[in-house]
């Protein structure tokens, strides 16, 4: 009998819980058309991002540096993708490769840095240890250079600022200790900064230290690999981190620390002869008159009017190769680009309407000044005024946070973000302002210059290799590639679904 009563009550009960359900939005019965989006926007795994990921980073590609063969493989296979899922192909001659010169610097084995150390008659060499304590410069020219030390500062000669690091020392055929950027922050003085901008670039300050007559460099940069510099013939440097500062610096009388914040406040160089003396050997191959790609697919809209405006979902394909070791640069970005291939399946693929055009893009040599990308803008497969919105990505596959970059200043592309995050995803994304003063250093900066509405996404809050070669594979979070993917699913869709689309008003 009471058993009877419970059941009853049971029964009730969940009548009146299923009932009140009903009326929460998104809990009631999914029309068809949502019911198949959700389905399409589940397709999307984790799975095959992860394999795209594996793929690219794999050792194939050999770190995909732009100009190299393995940066083309790459962008054969990206393009392969392509075709098979039918988009348009929008780069030259009917290929979805866009080609734009480029120079690159292969980086062989032979490297290293060391210090030379007085004892009794003779001299030890301290050797330091590749990946932790060094990386070559990417850009460094071949061979060898032993001198003295000479701290440089900043490395900047700037009349105008009445500043010159450079003043005071000799540095002809001797290896300079440099900063990288420059004592002033776009953040702290937005309008100093600006007069300070053009020295913040690696590859004035590395023209700089050649025309004073240096013959190397030792770059306080990391130490990660970065080929966004310049080329100078026999000029020998390498990106070293707080082991070598700390060694050119111990005995000397000064700490690195408070010279570098002397510097700040003052603005007045420090420079001096440390007295060290080290050597710096690079095995490098230039090429002058390279060849690099942006892959470049389309996927035509369905409305007559509404398929002539255009939203981009773009990343960079490339990273930085070889240096020396194979820089595989799973995060950076291969991310990027899985998340762009699993969405261009599921929009290609499956029956979900897209009234305006959206184009899938992948640039090449981000990594060496941002240069894919330019060339792009200078050279648009689609008219830039009806490019609608551009969604970047850059570092997506580590960490458990996203970043909606420049979200802020677009706040109304922002919102069909915000919007399927809250309704469909549930992961904590986190807009930002991007005030865009300093030197490019994302696709992104590029893009807002030309008033293309633009927002950059980026993972965070588990640690990453920037740069090195433990930027592979194990450390790739799958989920939160698989999240972004959804999210973007959803409010592509949305966007180019829309009867009218202006972010720039
Ligand atoms: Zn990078």
């Amino acid at each position: 009998m009471k058993g009877k009563k419970i059941f009853v009550c049971w029964i009730l009960w969940s009548f009146i819980v299923f009932s009140f359900l009903w009326t929460v939005p998104g809990f009631s019965q999914k029309n068809p058309e949502e019911k198949g989006l959700l389905s399409v926007m589940h397709s999307l795994s984790s799975n095959d991002l992860f394999s795209y990921v594996k793929e690219l980073a794999s050792d194939e590609y050999t770190g995909r540096l732009t100009g190299t063969e393995g940066y083309n493989k790459a962008a054969r296979w990206v393009s392969s993708h392509f075709e098979k899922w039918g988009l348009h192909p929008a780069g030259d001659n009917g290929t979805y490769l866009q080609s734009f010169p480029i120079s690159y610097t292969r980086v062989f084995e032979e490297c290293g840095v060391s210090l030379h150390v007085p004892f009794k008659e003779t001299t030890i060499e301290k050797s330091y240890t590749y990946d932790d304590q060094f990386i070559p410069g990417s850009t460094s020219g071949s061979g060898k250079v032993t001198s003295e030390v000479i701290y440089v500062g900043y490395g900047v000669t700037a009349p105008e600022l009445d500043y010159d690091d450079y003043k005071g020392v000799d540095v002809e055929g001797k290896i300079v200790l440099m900063e990288r950027e420059v004592p002033v922050s776009p953040k702290e003085d937005t309008d100093l900064f600006k007069k300070w901008r053009p020295y913040s670039f690696h590859q004035y300050k590395l023209e700089n230290a050649v025309a004073h007559g240096a013959k190397g460099m030792l770059y306080n940069y990391g130490p990660i690999g970065n080929p966004n510099n310049a080329y100078s013939e026999g000029f020998i440097y390498s990106h070293v981190g707080e082991e070598v500062v700390s060694d050119v610096f111990a005995g000397t009388g000064k700490k690195h620390r408070e010279v570098v914040k002397k510097i700040k406040e003052t603005l007045q160089p420090q420079s001096f002869n440390t007295g060290k003396v080290y050597t710096i050997e690079n095995t490098t191959e230039h090429h002058p008159q390279g060849t690099g790609f942006n892959v470049i697919g389309i996927l035509k809209g369905s409305d007559p009017q509404l398929k002539d405006e255009l939203i981009i979902l773009g990343g960079h394909l490339d990273h930085l190769g070889r240096c020396y070791e194979i820089m595989p640069g799973a995060n950076d970005n291969a991310s990027a680009v899985s998340v762009i291939l699993g969405l261009a399946e599921a929009l290609s693929q499956s029956e979900v309407k897209l009234r305006r055009s959206v184009m899938f893009l992948c640039f090449g040599a981000e990594e060496q000044g941002v240069v894919g990308s330019k060339y792009y803008l200078e050279h648009p497969v689609f008219p830039l005024e009806k490019t609608m919105a551009f969604i970047n990505m850059d570092g997506v596959g580590c960490g458990d946070k996203l970043r909606a970059i420049a979200a802020e200043n677009y706040p109304d592309f922002w919102q069909f973000v915000n919007q399927a995050n809250q309704k469909y995803i549930h992961r904590e994304v986190n807009p930002s302002y991007f005030a865009n003063l300093a030197r490019p250093r994302l696709d992104a900066a590029r893009f807002m210059w030309h008033d293309v509405p633009t927002l950059s996404f980026s993972a965070y809050g588990a640690k990453s290799y920037y740069h090195t070669t433990k930027d592979d594979i194990g450390t790739i979070t799958p989920e939160i590639m698989e999240d972004l993917a959804q999210l973007l699913f959803i409010s592509v869709v949305d966007m180019a679904n829309q009867d009218s689309l202006d972010f720039r008003k």
